[in-house]
């Protein structure tokens, strides 16, 4: 699932590929895909340009003109810039005709993405459940040891929960635990505000570097692979399972947390508990 990173990929791969593009035709080939009335939404988004791209959470916002377009590509959504007659894949659920003769196509092979138009003034509303994002200088030991309280939570499940840090996935968990040297499991309200500072800190970092290892993906985009925000990941821990630690040699081991395939190294993660 794409996870803060990749969004930011999506965004800004988009803003380059189809920035100002005016829209003259919208396609809705699978109608749950859009949320609420297909036909509103097309009429709502036709004749007008794309002119602004950001992201809050795992949510691509798209402003087109006094619309924003948020997007949340769930499992599998991506989108393909293609010329106009392109053959339309089985899995394309929507079609925005632009203005340069281009095609944006929506593609989804699990149909659990979303697109959804919301007015600007709406979006904080829409999006309040959302915790703050890893760049907000607000994002510190202090904050995070607030809402950690007293919650008898595993460190994983915690940065996990959106209503805490927005855009944080599983891989990113993964890693962010590694960083922070601490065991996935860890008892959230038993971790130290000095910890929490480290965790922060962990989490500025990965994010960052995740970013950065996107920008190249912007760069190298081709229609054939889609717009998904997936990259090369120069991952510590993540999908590591039976090679070894980095820092210490290690075996990285796989075990379930949550339900989430999770990947430590028991040598250099403390477990903090009871
Ligand atoms: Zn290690």
């Amino acid at each position: 699932m794409p996870e803060l990173p990749e969004v930011e990929t999506v965004v800004r791969t988009l803003e380059y590929l189809i920035g100002g593009l005016r829209i003259t035709k919208i396609d809705i080939l699978y109608p749950p895909i859009v949320t609420g009335d297909n036909e509103a939404f097309s009429s709502v988004l036709i004749n007008k340009r794309f002119t602004g791209f950001s992201r809050r959470g795992k949510y691509a916002l798209y402003t087109i003109e006094d619309v924003v377009l948020m997007v949340h590509l769930r499992m599998e959504g991506r989108f393909y810039l293609v010329d106009a007659g392109t053959p339309i894949d089985k899995h394309t659920h929507a079609v925005f005709h632009l203005d340069n003769g281009k095609q944006l196509h929506y593609n989804d092979v699990r149909k659990f993405g979303r697109l959804e138009i919301v007015k600007p003034n709406e979006i904080n509303v829409r999006l309040k459940l959302l915790g703050l994002e890893p760049f907000d200088p607000r994002l510190t030991g202090h904050y995070l040891k607030k809402m950690a309280g007293s919650r008898d939570i595993g460190l994983k499940t915690f940065l996990l929960d959106q209503r805490f840090v927005a855009g944080i996935g599983n891989i990113y968990a993964d890693e962010i635990c590694f960083c922070a040297k601490l065991h996935p499991e860890s008892v959230v309200r038993k971790i130290s505000l000095k910890r929490f500072n480290e965790i922060a800190d962990c989490i500025k970092m990965i994010m960052s570097q995740a970013i950065a290892d996107g920008g190249t993906t912007i760069r190298s985009y081709t229609s054939s692979l889609g717009v998904s925000g997936r990259f090369q990941l120069n991952l510590s821990v993540h999908m590591r399972k039976g090679e070894s630690c980095r820092v210490c040699g290690q075996e990285i081991v796989k075990m379930r947390v949550s339900g989430r395939g999770t990947y430590v190294c028991q040598r250099c993660q403390k477990r903090i508990e009871d």
